[in-house]
């Protein structure tokens, strides 16, 4: 009886011993170094990468080969804003009066997969109802495809600020939401809002420190926080760890998130040189979003499609973005990757990469934006962003060289997640 275990013993190691997956890259962009490398062999098992070696390595007898040798192979990639439970159109605003948290959850289901399908095999979701809390777990369950979700469950806001949200209800309908939905007064509210939301199983922090576009409200982007708010935030946020992130457009409001230590700035859209360089000091990241400033940018244009109160703010906003990312790129301000989708359709995340290059930002920094630069953002470089041995299998490839011709990058036509193909 023990002869036959450990001859069922023997024979399961050496099996699982020689299945590898090998893949074998014309180019590879690895996210870390500063040239892609050029005919490579990434060697996977399980869910990991295992080796990176030069030349195409010559595969086992039970070994399986994927041939990318006409494609650049990248680390997957990693949007650092997108809202995974929604998607913008004329009827956005009538959905919550309409829409059960169950046909929530099946809409989201589709934009997760859509994002992964376009290349995105890590998101950020920086605001929803706690749908996207259920569905992180049933990807990481393996019931639904969809990228890996770091999420911030519902965005805290104060008062009428952009993230309460029962903005421009009637009256009877309005109620008064706190802490535990996400809308907080004074410091105390602040320190119960985030831990309410790591309770309920959220991994990032996500404020919404001035107006915003999309808000049913008056202004855009005039400061929503106090400092002692903010500084509640952030230091309750670090106690358990979770990184923060801070919506905000109009100076005051950014200044004051940066002070007080938060992780991101999103949109920054009215960002000043001397925020810049306060940004610079704290090591502050930037997530653009230009994708979704062109979007509202343009369906403003279209009559009737947001309510009016939105119209002059999306025109006033929208269109300045791409040159503050200029200008925050030039100053050496740190930039990770975000698009914001959901305020354009899910799987055209890969637009922002052509905006970026549009504004100065070479494609290989541009690249490790979306894979390095998120990561760092994450504090998961220790398993995601590059293609080293050691990291999760998260791969994607193109088939044109993006260094070359950056509008390949929306059209990724090779997803590996975890070691599993999901695309080929
Ligand atoms: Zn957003």
């Amino acid at each position: 009886m023990r002869k036959i275990t450990l001859l069922a013993f023997i024979l399961v190691s050496i099996q699982s011993f020689g299945q590898n997956t090998l893949i074998y890259c014309g180019q590879l962009i690895d996210g870390v170094s500063d040239k892609p490398l050029k005919e490579m062999t990434i060697i996977v098992k399980d869910d990991k990468i295992v080796d990176v070696k030069k030349g195409y390595e010559t595969a086992g007898p039970s070994d399986t080969v994927i041939d990318l040798k006409s494609k650049t192979v990248m680390p997957g990639l990693m949007d650092m804003h997108v809202h995974i439970e929604g998607q913008s159109s004329p009827m956005s605003y009538l959905n919550e009066f309409t829409k059960n948290k169950s046909d929530i959850a099946y809409d989201a289901a589709v934009y997760a997969k859509t994002t992964l399908m376009a290349g995105f095999t890590t998101v950020r979701d920086l605001g929803g109802s706690g749908v996207n809390i259920s569905l992180r777990k049933a990807i990481d369950a393996g019931k639904v495809d969809g990228p890996r979700i770091y999420t911030a469950g519902n965005s805290i806001g104060t008062t009428g600020g952009h993230a309460d949200p029962t903005n421009g209800y009637r009256e009877d309908l309005m109620g008064d939401p706190g802490p535990k939905e996400g809308v907080i007064n004074g410091p105390y509210e602040a320190r119960k809002a985030v831990r309410q939301r790591y309770k309920e199983g959220s991994d990032v922090i996500k404020i919404t420190s001035t107006g915003g576009v999309l808000s049913v409200a008056k202004d855009g982007s005039g400061p929503q926080f106090t400092m002692d708010e903010l500084k509640a935030i952030v230091e309750t946020a670090n106690d358990y760890g979770m990184v923060t992130a801070a919506h905000a457009h109009g100076p005051e409001g950014i200044k004051r998130a940066v002070e007080a230590g938060i992780n991101s700035i999103e949109h920054g859209t009215l960002m000043t040189p001397e925020i810049m360089e306060l940004m610079k000091k704290k090591g502050t990241y930037y997530v653009p979003t230009i994708t979704a400033g062109k979007s509202v940018e343009e369906r403003a244009k279209i009559p009737g499609y947001f309510p009016a109160i939105i119209v002059p703010k999306a025109l006033a906003i929208g269109p300045k973005i791409q040159q503050t990312f200029a200008d925050a790129y030039k100053a050496g301000v740190k930039i990770a990757f975000g698009t914001d989708a959901a305020v354009f359709d899910h799987g055209q995340n890969g637009k922002e990469f052509g905006y970026m290059v549009e504004a100065g930002m070479p494609a290989m920094e541009a690249i490790k934006s979306a894979t390095m630069g998120a990561a760092s953002l994450l504090r998961i470089t220790d398993k995601l962003g590059s293609v080293e041995k050691g990291k999760l299998a998260d791969i994607v490839a193109v088939d044109e060289d993006p260094l070359k011709n950056i509008k390949t990058m929306e059209n990724v036509t090779f997803v590996m997640k975890g070691g599993k193909v999901y695309k080929n």
